[in-house]
């Protein structure tokens, strides 16, 4: 297929995009705010297909036809306002415009009702896979009406990765839909990498083990149930050296991490839709502790830890490395099983026509958390798809099943030793949690109702009840 599109925001998202779709047949009108970015890409690239300048909004718009499709690559926030409100006046009812940067979903819904307001149709488009996928396939997550999706959806499918004919590629609701999946995918990203940190962390301190050996560890663990893209250059970061020093390349890097504000988005909105995403949370907290200097300058100084040496529970390397395995695989599947919670609340709330299904096959290539597991969770859903959650399906619970023992003790021995793990930690709490006939909460209700009379239901009746602490503790029907 072939056609016409327009690319505003030409940094390495919005090059790389604009190649692949070049790449794909289609003419693409290209503008840059600042024109270098244009000359740099059409001087590298121009032979690569129909690259067409445009020098200015004007320019960009004049040199399409209608109805036209303007796919925007900027800063997410107001850079973004900013471009859509140079675009948007000088395009026609009809006409597309399709937000491909990392906008946070609330602010989709709002350009969607100010865009659909003019007749111009929205798309907000989560685009996952980095410069990499850009360029040679991503994953894309677009969010808008039918008749948006009618017009742009063929191109987008068209330039997404593919995975046995399959296009990584799904209409996943309206307006914020798109954007909201992104980012809960992005919250699952902290989250895997978090574990990850922890799986490395563990290897190094208990077995001290050197980065290269653990980078030989994750290779192996690319073999199995955990083979995805993250673990797959895990390895290869891990085995990697520092060309200055010749040490190894993850002991020059300085240990804090930085984000960009999608996993904090992801919790902010878990917070409001009362969606348990623990693993995401800690990830999002663990960056947070990591980049705290002052506070660990000083903890390092003053904080005791166990005084314990690992002897005990390391004497067995092997052992050691395969429990790590399983709390790594186990704590992933709680993660990616809260995420996809979350989308279910959101989509709930929302009232999007979110198919996890189809998430979940999307997901399978061209993006960062790209998994083989992931065919799994799509036939999963595929053949529950009112499943309550990823965790009790048959297979899913008897995978975690048997990596608990390792798990547990991963979690054990992390903490008699003093090794941080939070990740693993929180969703076996989760797990825990989840599967406990009695909930603490009863307690947590009877305090509630002890202090501020917030009164509780009970086990054996309807309705709400109150007891009368302050007088002669009888209870009355709230
Ligand atoms: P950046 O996020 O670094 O944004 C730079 C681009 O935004 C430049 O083209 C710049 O133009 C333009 N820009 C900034 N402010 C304005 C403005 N006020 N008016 C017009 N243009 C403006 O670029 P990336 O390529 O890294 O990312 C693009 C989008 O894709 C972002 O929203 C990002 O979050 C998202 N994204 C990025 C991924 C990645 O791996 N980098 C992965 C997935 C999504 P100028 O050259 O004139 O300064």
């Amino acid at each position: 297929m072939s056609g016409q599109i327009g690319v505003t925001g030409l940094a390495t998202m919005g090059a790389n995009l604009a190649r692949n779709l070049a790449r794909h047949g289609h003419q693409v009108v290209v503008h840059n705010r600042t024109a270098a970015k244009t000359d740099a890409l059409l001087e590298a690239h121009g032979d690569e297909g129909d690259l067409v300048r445009a020098d200015s909004p004007q320019e960009l718009v004049d040199k399409l036809e209608q109805p036209r499709t303007v796919i925007i690559m900027v800063a997410a926030g107001d850079p973004t306002d900013a471009v859509i409100s140079e675009i948007a006046p000088l395009l026609a009812e009809g006409d597309v415009l399709v937000d491909g940067g990392n906008a946070r979903y609330t602010d989709t819904i709002r350009r969607t009702e100010e865009l659909e307001g003019r007749g111009i149709h929205f798309v907000g488009c989560g685009i996952s896979g980095g410069e990499e996928g850009a360029l040679n396939g991503p994953s894309i997550m677009p969010g808008g009406s039918d008749e948006a999706y009618a017009i742009v959806g063929p191109v987008l499918e068209d330039i997404s990765a593919h995975v046995d004919g399959e296009p990584c590629c799904t209409h996943v609701g309206t307006d914020g839909a798109g954007h909201f999946v992104k980012m809960v995918h992005n919250g699952i990203e902290y989250a895997d990498m978090q574990l990850i940190a922890e799986a490395y962390d563990l290897l190094r301190q208990g077995l001290g083990l050197s980065p290269a050996e653990i980078g030989d560890v994750f290779a192996t663990w690319n073999e199995g149930d955990l083979q995805s893209y993250l673990i797959e250059i895990t390895a290869q970061v891990l085995r990697h050296t520092d060309e200055r020093t010749g040490k190894p390349f993850v002991d020059v890097v300085l240990d804090e991490a930085e984000q960009k504000g999608t996993g904090r988005w992801t919790v902010q909105s878990a917070l409001d839709l009362g969606t348990p995403v623990s693993g995401i949370a800690e990830a999002v907290f663990a960056r947070a502790l990591s980049g705290h200097v002052d506070q660990r300058k000083a903890a390092q100084q003053v904080l005791p830890g166990p005084g314990r040496d690992w002897d005990d529970q390391v004497a067995d390397r092997d052992g050691f490395i395969e429990s790590v395995r399983q709390a790594l695989y186990a704590a992933k599947v709680v993660a990616y099983s809260q995420g996809f919670d979350q989308i279910a609340k959101g989509a709930e709330d929302h009232g999007w026509d979110v198919d996890r299904a189809a998430l979940a096959a999307i997901w399978r290539d061209g993006c960062i958390i790209r998994a083989a597991f992931l065919d799994r969770v799509r036939q999963v859903f595929t053949d529950e798809p009112d499943l309550t959650t990823l965790l009790t399906n048959d297979y899913f619970r008897d995978a975690v099943a048997d990596a608990q023992e390792g798990w547990r003790q991963v979690v054990a021995g992390a903490a008699r030793h003093g090794v941080p793990a939070p990740g693993f930690a929180s969703a076996l709490a989760y797990y825990d949690g989840l599967r406990a006939e009695r909930s603490p909460a009863a307690l947590i209700q009877g305090l509630r109702d002890r202090f501020g009379s917030h009164t509780y239901r009970r086990v054996d009746a309807e309705g709400s009840f109150h007891t009368m602490w302050s007088e002669d503790a009888r209870e009355v029907e709230a």
